[in-house]
């Protein structure tokens, strides 16, 4: 028997080591861009075709390659910088695996272009596969430009996984914000199909805020910035008022690198606790600059977790410094810190943070700073800490709870369409929740919030098939701006929306017009129910079972329909059950949720003893 055994060949090396970096062309943005801020630049483009599939270009003013350097950078593991293990622990750069040019020569075609500001003539490189099939000295002004074309040409089954236009430029625009947002002194722009999405000039990290989210925030921006031996938070938060019903402007950077961390979310939150409504989210840029050893920098670069070593303490400190700034600036109209009101009275809850108190404060040890209980920054009780899992869940659990469309029939399975008929007469709406009907076999018990859901559906789902819902005309149409990549996702959606009854009209900057509603939608609350919308939409959007409609007709169905809680008229409730009953699945939701539950007389009777 031959050896069977055989080294792979480089380049198909590289493509399985690829998959790792670049997933989408996404990741290809983030590592070009952060490259491009690596190397000094302070102008970044970013030119992107066909959501990236056909072309992503970073061209930045940086520091550029030698001829060696540019060929060099693509070989795996080529990296300028870290030279020893111990590097690892100091590292400031965005990248520092070497991983990322030669994972985007695996999977594109790729065109350098570079100049240092010593060289004479910069240099061209040309590779396909792993490849140099093209070099040659080009006239170029100092800096690089690195395009990828055709992402995956040479792995379809790569290519072929990747979604819908809209859902890919959206990661990217995602991707542009997290860059763009951590560093305000870079110019920065990004054009899609040849149009300009984004052109932000250098400014302060407020004007950047403003730039990308949009100017509803300019005069709505509290600062945050706590000082202390151990770290340093700084940024902005949006004042109450400018909270969301959407999940979106919201962004933690932990050393310039922006991190996704529920838990951190968490101690935001808290500090907001009261100040807004529950289902709200406030806007949040900040930063948190930590010794590189206290962070696990181990963590993969694609990966936006991260690890803190000591994370009580950060979220102590998160927490305590945004009730800090919104104190300071009065936006909590009492200060309810959930301390007594003796506490609340002393100067050091209630005036600001002078620079005695924070030079004390950073001579002390910090978790003292966090644990005296009169100081401002004293954290109430820990409990608060255990439970910040069970808060962060729920919105997630909601996202879930949505099976998929099998339930519906496994569900019908144990529960066959009963074919009595519901009597209108008498209804009897219990806990402003249910309602019971009579049937003559026994009665119903229907959940209304669910019972409307699945009414919704069917008739959003005829509508999107051709039965458009009549639109009432906006006398004042309202206007609704949207963070960046929630416009996005809500151009890709306005055709449907139409369907749906929604008229609603791009106005350039992620502004909407609402120029009509549907008729059940009141007016004035016109903007919540879409930003409502979207914000279902989120919760499965990345669900790949569901086509973009189905997952708006789920998203409007379950966020129009009437709650449990709300009272009902007679009339109401008729209309509700008569609906119910003529829909074609009367008998769930469409996620599986059942809308009623069936009583027979006769066991009613046997569990009497009758
Ligand atoms: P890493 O960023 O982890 O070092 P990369 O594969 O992203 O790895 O890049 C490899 C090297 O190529 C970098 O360390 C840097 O020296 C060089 N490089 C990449 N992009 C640029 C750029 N835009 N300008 C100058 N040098 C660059
Ligand atoms: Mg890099």
């Amino acid at each position: 028997m031959p050896d069977i055994i055989q080294l792979l060949p480089d380049n198909i090396a590289n493509q399985i080591a690829a998959g790792e970096v670049i997933q989408r062309p996404a990741s290809a943005v983030k590592e070009l861009m952060e490259n491009a801020v690596d190397a000094g630049a302070d102008e970044i483009k970013l030119i992107v075709n066909d959501a990236g599939k056909a072309l992503i270009q970073v061209i930045d003013n940086g520091r550029g390659m030698s001829e060696t350097d540019a060929r060099m950078a693509f070989e795996r593991h080529a990296t300028s910088k870290i030279k020893s293990i111990d590097d690892l622990f100091t590292i400031k750069t965005m990248g520092f695996r070497g991983e990322a040019l030669a994972s985007i020569a695996a999977v594109g075609q790729v065109e350098l272009k570079s100049k240092r500001d010593e060289d004479e003539t910069g240099v061209f490189i040309e590779i396909e596969n792993s490849q140099v099939i093209k070099q040659e000295p080009i006239a170029v002004p100092t800096g690089t430009s690195i395009a990828m074309k055709n992402l995956f040409f040479n792995v379809p089954a790569r290519r072929n996984f990747l979604k819908s236009n809209a859902a890919e430029l959206r990661h990217i625009v995602d991707e542009f914000i997290r860059v763009a947002m951590s560093f305000p002194e870079i110019f920065f722009s990004f054009s899609s199909n040849g149009q300009q999405v984004f052109h932000l000039e250098k400014g302060s990290l407020k004007q950047r805020i403003v730039q990308i989210l949009g100017n509803s925030y300019a005069a709505k921006l509290v600062p945050v910035q706590e000082q202390t031996d151990y770290m340093n938070i700084y940024g902005f938060v949006g004042k109450p008022e400018t909270a969301k019903k959407t999940r979106g402007d919201q962004y933690f950077f932990v050393n310039n690198r922006f991190i996704k961390s529920a838990y951190l979310n968490h101690a935001v939150m808290n500090a907001f606790n009261e100040m807004i409504a529950k289902d709200s989210f406030p806007m949040y840029a900040l930063f948190i600059d930590l010794d590189p050893s206290q962070v696990d920098i181990n963590v993969h670069p694609t990966k936006q977790e991260i690890k803190f070593e000591d994370e009580k303490i950060v979220y102590a400190f998160v927490q305590s410094a945004i009730k800090h700034a919104l104190a300071q600036f009065s936006i909590t109209p009492t200060l309810d810190f959930d301390l007594d009101a003796s506490i609340q009275s002393l100067d050091a809850v209630s005036k600001p943070f002078t620079d005695e108190k924070k030079s004390t404060a950073s001579s002390s040890s910090l978790y003292n700073t966090f644990t005296k209980k009169h100081q401002s920054h004293f954290i109430e009780s820990k409990s608060d800490l255990k439970h910040w899992k069970d808060f962060y869940e729920k919105p997630g659990q909601q996202g879930n709870s949505f099976k998929p469309q099998d339930e519906t029939s496994e569900f019908q399975q144990l529960h066959p369409t009963t074919s009595y008929k519901p009597q209108t007469e008498n209804l009897i709406q219990l806990h402003n929740s249910f309602i019971v009907v009579q049937t003559d076999k026994g009665y119903y018990l229907v959940n209304q919030q669910n019972a409307h859901e699945r009414i919704l559906y069917e008739r959003f789902a005829l509508a999107v098939e051709g039965k458009p819902i009549a639109t009432q005309q906006s006398l004042f149409p309202a206007t609704i701006e949207l963070a960046a990549a929630d416009a996005v996702l809500l151009k890709e959606l306005l055709p449907d929306m139409n369907h749906l009854g929604y008229l609603l009209e791009p106005f350039g900057n992620n502004t909407f017009v609402i120029q009509g509603t549907p008729a059940d939608v009141s007016q004035g609350s016109e903007k919540t129910a879409i930003e409502k919308m979207l914000e279902q939409f989120k919760h499965f959007s990345s669900d790949l079972k569901y086509s973009k409609r189905e997952k708006l007709l789920r998203s409007l169905a379950l966020q129009q329909s009437i709650k449990s809680g709300t009272s009902l008229t007679d009339k109401e409730m008729i209309a509700l059950i008569e609906d119910l009953f003529n829909c074609d699945t009367p008998n769930s939701t469409a996620n599986g949720k059942p809308t009623y539950l069936e009583f027979k007389k006769e066991e009613l009777d046997k569990m009497f003893g009758r």
